[in-house]
């Protein structure tokens, strides 16, 4: 008998100290090898309007955010500025003409992510593959050794990154940019079949560039992320507040992600700059005003965002909000 409640008190003890090891959540800060982020120029909150059988598998386990809000300036230089950098457009100041004729360098107020992981990862692999080549030299600092490619077709774009990842490539940080839903979004409109189509192409570019880093192992340590830089009005073109141009998509997939949840709603497209920043481990520098959304990793409960940095920025987007609700149906 006393040999029997013995041994029952040593399971129990053995239970007891067994369940914290099993509820242990893993961490997201630091806790990624790899992040990945594909940009969709122009693609707006629409993945979620058309049929995306690749978005809608990849991120089936992740989490998705349609109405993140853009810069109230909804032009791509300012969007994919304010995406890299985690500071408004009246910080950064970038323009399309400005970013075509310039060479960024690190020494600038307001560096990219890309310069923040070269600091903390001397030796690491940058990758950055873009279909608009001033993201490369325009944004992306020109001087701390990030591997640059430049495309201008987004199926070739597709093939050379596969191949990339194929021949053992291994990057700390990824960035890709296609613009093929841009270019139809001002030639159509975003209500256009051929709007449609080519979110359905990026769609497809998207399920083989995850599925080959899948393939490649890169995924299991690995932060994907897909993010729109503005959307397109009915009639085409963007530069306004309009739903159709200020709601954009937002969508992350890792192993501390939480399944199947949306971000909460005061996320913003730039907050993918604190968001890669906080999975490779680097403390995000006092002045960006991007932030880790709510409702996105299993051990985050979403941070405050730092609005005294850009003051005047916090205070016209929630102005331009109330003119984006008012035409939600538009
Ligand atoms: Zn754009």
């Amino acid at each position: 008998m006393k040999k029997a409640s013995s041994i029952l008190l040593s399971v129990l003890l053995i239970a007891l100290c067994a369940v914290p090891a099993f509820a242990e959540t893993e961490q997201t800060f630091g806790g990624y090898e790899h992040v990945f982020i594909v940009g969709v120029d122009g693609a707006g909150r629409f993945f979620r309007e058309v049929d995306t059988p690749n978005f809608d598998r990849i991120f089936a386990e992740g989490a998705v955010d349609y109405t993140a809000r853009t810069e109230t300036v909804t032009v791509s230089a300012q969007n994919w500025g304010s995406i890299l950098k985690g500071v408004s457009y009246l910080r950064h100041l970038h323009t399309n003409p400005s970013i075509a004729n310039i060479e960024q360098d690190s020494s600038t107020r307001y560096p990219s992510i890309f310069t923040y992981a070269r600091r903390a990862f001397p030796d690491a692999e940058l990758s950055s593959y873009v279909h608009w080549g001033p993201i490369n030299h325009g944004i992306i600092e020109t001087d701390i050794n990030v591997n640059k490619v430049s495309v201008g077709d987004d199926a070739e774009l597709t093939d050379v990154i596969c191949d990339y990842f194929n021949n053992g490539a291994s990057p700390k940080l990824f960035f890709c940019h296609f613009d093929g839903v841009d270019e139809a979004g001002h030639d159509k409109g975003s209500n256009s079949a051929e709007y449609r189509e080519q979110i359905m192409a990026v769609d497809g570019y998207i399920g083989r560039i995850y599925d080959t880093l899948e393939a490649n192992g890169l995924m299991e340590n690995g932060l994907f992320i897909v993010v729109s830089d503005h959307g397109h009005m009915t009639l085409g073109g963007h530069f306004g507040w309009t739903a159709r141009e200020t709601n954009t998509t937002v969508a992350v997939k890792g192993k501390t992600v939480i399944p199947g949840a949306t971000m909460d709603s005061d996320t913003r497209n730039r907050d993918v700059s604190a968001i890669a920043l906080y999975a490779l481990g680097i403390e995000r520098p006092d002045y960006m005003s991007s932030r880790v959304p709510g409702n996105l990793f299993k051990d985050v409960e979403g941070e405050k965002r730092n609005i005294k940095c850009d003051l005047i920025d916090a205070i016209t987007a929630r102005f331009t909000w109330i003119f984006t609700v008012l035409t939600q149906w538009i």
